[in-house]
């Protein structure tokens, strides 16, 4: 149901958004992707009160009834104005508006920007390799902690900044909160060497397991290079992580049309194909089954392209979780994003009809298309 905004004490950004979805996925949805697309200005009466990230500023939002948490960067363009507990905006000929929490304190530890330890939904994301990566999208922010520290002369070398990262990992392992979750993600940043990736991911994946956690434990990295285009010896390696207890391998493809994938991703991974990605993750159903993923970043290309990729996997069992692109540092500003909140909320709901099509899991992430 439509909700206005009544209370003539608030303010509302000045821009006005047209849009013809909103009444067919309602104001809550609408302002989830809304603010996923374009962020939140920031009343200047409240501005004083938050105390964003100094590096990637960024805040976690409840949304409307939703206990779901929404990741947003601040924008103060954006035609989403946040208000102590309101985010409000002119859509068409009215003020809308719906009730927001906003969490100033993110899980993990506030000595990183980009935490090694992050909630994500129900979720707990371990990204201790977060702080390189052989392959520096354009997307991503990753490496944004490491780069700053770099240039302030405050960096550690590569070996020892995962040793830290793993050091932190195995004492909050200690204090027992991961079994708050229903989920680990080992998420990391990929290293060009495999070898030396497939040790640290199976170390982890130890010290989760030897600390008795009973969830289940999903990974998420690119395809390695030794093993991607051989089944024999992928099958190997994927039965080791499953013996080590991984429950689900993802990898992800990100950009779907070749001329973007090189375009925003460096190195032997922007050279892979979605057909190269399919062939992959089909290899990793022969060990795990239905607990096979990828992620599509969706606003960096044309959306029919994020789609196209997305019935690739979905017709192949492959479980797709899709998540909105957010330019969150300086550099990335300069990114062409296509399409507006409707198009997003039209990409939306075409992603919810193949769902049911083809039975894929829904994860509700912090930056999630649905
Ligand atoms: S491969 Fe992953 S971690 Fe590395 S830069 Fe790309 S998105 Fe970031």
């Amino acid at each position: 149901m439509k909700r206005l905004f009544k209370d003539s004490n608030n303010k509302v950004a000045e821009k006005i958004i047209s849009s013809k979805e909103i009444d067919i996925v309602g104001n809550e949805e609408y302002f989830r992707i809304g603010v996923l697309v374009n962020g939140i200005s920031i009343d200047n009466g409240f501005s004083n009160s938050i105390n964003p990230p100094a590096l990637i500023p960024r805040f976690e939002l409840c949304i409307g009834e939703s206990k779901r948490h929404t990741t947003v960067r601040l924008n103060s363009n954006s035609p989403f104005l946040f208000n102590k507990n309101t985010l409000s905006a002119k859509i068409n000929s009215s003020v809308h508006a719906v009730h927001a929490e906003m969490f100033n304190r993110l899980v993990g530890d506030k000595d990183y920007s980009f935490s090694p330890i992050r909630a994500n939904g129900d979720s707990l994301v371990f990204d201790w390799v977060h702080s390189f990566c052989d392959y520096f999208c354009k997307f991503c922010f990753k490496e944004y902690d490491w780069v700053i520290q770099k240039s302030l002369g405050i960096s550690h070398s590569k070996e020892s900044e995962i040793e830290r990262n793993i050091e932190y990992i195995s004492e909050y392992l200690l204090t027992g909160k991961q079994n708050d979750y229903s989920v680990i993600w080992l998420c990391t940043g990929s290293l060009s060497d495999p070898l030396m990736e497939r040790e640290q991911h199976l170390k982890v994946l130890d010290l989760i397991r030897s600390n008795k956690y009973s969830g289940r434990v999903f990974m998420s990295s690119a395809p390695p290079k030794d093993i991607v285009f051989n089944k024999e010896k992928s099958l190997k390696v994927f039965n080791e992580f499953k013996n080590h207890g991984l429950d689900r391998l993802n990898s992800g493809m990100e950009l779907v049309n070749t001329k973007f994938r090189k375009e925003y991703i460096k190195g032997f991974k922007g050279s892979l194909t979605c057909k190269d990605y399919c062939h992959f993750l089909e290899n990793a159903k022969c060990v795990f089954g239905n607990n096979v993923g990828s992620c599509v970043l969706v606003g960096l290309e044309p959306h029919n392209n994020s789609l196209e990729g997305l019935l690739q996997f979905s017709k192949r069992g492959i479980q797709s979780v899709p998540t909105i692109y957010t330019s969150f540092v300086k550099s990335q500003l300069n990114n062409k994003v296509f399409g507006d909140v409707d198009e997003f909320v039209r990409t939306s709901l075409s992603y919810k009809d193949m769902i049911k099509r083809y039975n894929i899991e829904i994860f509700k992430s912090v930056f999630g298309l649905v």
